[in-house]
């Protein structure tokens, strides 16, 4: 039987402004085989997410940047295909940051095992993974969101967003998504259930808000930074929390991000932003995901995944994030 190449997609060199074809270089060889200790898996799925900007620019984020001629870094799901740890025997599910390729070496303490009988593989990276935990945490530890309040999310119809909305909902909230174009509204409308999505493309976004949010914003869940979040500051009620969760309008800006003038809106509401990172929660994801598990089994909760078919149309999976062309957690399918 002939072996089965492996693939990789590398950084060739920094991005300047949108990353694009030439930010990247596909690469093949023989899967490499397990040391001691260690286990090789086929990734079955790689999560594409806005952080990915930040990751390979020059300068480091919360993380230290990728180097050029590395594997992309990336969260990913799939099966152990040879073992040399007896814990992790072949077949075991995992996720981790394996990478955009195609088979990654790993250890035990690299990887988390998940049970893929019980949910399927690509919600490990959707709502249960980094989206799903980001927007729990987010919305009810940073956010402290209440029944009756009003929540406001930004990018509604993006992986983190359709959570957020959802998330509110069961909690009891009022909530209004803010997306760009009618179908992503429609989707946040009718297939979320949010109160009212605002089409910042099209509409006003100030007097939307200020219509939607008579009584003032309780909780403005931020992905986008720049104009929205100011927009926001405007419309927030006594007491709101602003959740700075990202910034995907600023991500190719990064010398010069654009601040909110209305910041001192925050001074007369005695309001507090405040920023997150998912990964400070972690200790407390096995709460998250039994929740947002039980939540799924009642049918309350479901998530809406973009997949895009080849590891070597990952360059591809980016751009449509930031172009917005996704509705839903942006996937690639290995095949
Ligand atoms: P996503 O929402 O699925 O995709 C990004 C969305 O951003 C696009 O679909 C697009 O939606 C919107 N967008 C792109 N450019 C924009 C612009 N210039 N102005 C306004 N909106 C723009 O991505 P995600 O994975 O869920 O991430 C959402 C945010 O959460 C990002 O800022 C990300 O960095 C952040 N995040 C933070 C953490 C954390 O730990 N803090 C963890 C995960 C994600 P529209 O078509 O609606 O514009």
């Amino acid at each position: 039987m002939r072996e089965e190449a492996s693939t990789q997609v590398r950084l060739a060199a920094r991005p300047t402004g949108t990353p694009d074809a030439r930010t990247w270089q596909l690469t093949q060889a023989s899967p490499p085989t397990p040391g001691e200790g260690q286990v090789l898996v086929r990734n079955e799925y790689i999560s594409v997410d806005p952080a990915m900007r930040g990751w390979i620019g020059a300068t480091p984020t919360y993380t230290s940047p990728v180097e050029v001629g590395d594997v992309m870094r990336a969260r990913a799901a799939g099966r152990v295909v040879a073992s040399r740890d007896p814990s992790l025997p072949e077949g075991t599910s995992v996720v981790g940051f394996l990478g955009v390729q195609s088979h990654a070496l790993a250890r035990r303490d690299q990887v988390r095992v998940v049970d893929a009988s019980a949910v399927p593989l690509i919600y490990q990276l959707s709502a249960l993974g980094a989206p799903g935990m980001t927007a729990y945490f987010g919305l009810l530890e940073v956010g402290g969101c209440r029944p009756g309040e009003t929540v406001v999310v930004s990018a509604a119809a993006g992986a983190v967003g359709q959570m957020v909305v959802q998330i509110a909902l069961i909690m009891g909230c009022r909530v209004i998504g803010i997306a760009g174009g009618a179908s992503k509204c429609d989707f946040v409308q009718r297939r979320l259930g949010a109160t009212a999505c605002i089409d910042y493309k099209a509409d006003n976004v100030a007097a939307q808000m200020r219509a939607a949010c008579p009584y003032g914003i309780d909780v403005y869940f931020d992905n986008v930074g720049g104009d929205i979040l100011n927009d926001a500051l405007a419309q927030i009620g006594l007491g709101a929390r602003i959740v700075v969760c990202g910034a995907v309008s600023q991500y190719d800006n990064l010398g010069a991000v654009q601040g909110p003038g209305n910041y001192l809106n925050l001074l007369m509401q005695r309001a507090s932003l405040r920023g997150m990172l998912v990964g400070d929660f972690e200790a407390k994801f096995p709460v998250a995901i039994a929740a947002m598990s039980r939540w799924m089994a009642q049918s309350r909760l479901d998530c809406q995944h973009h997949c895009v078919d080849g590891i070597e149309n990952f360059p591809d999976a980016l751009q449509q994030l930031f172009a917005g062309r996704n509705v839903g957690k942006v996937i690639v399918r290995v095949r």
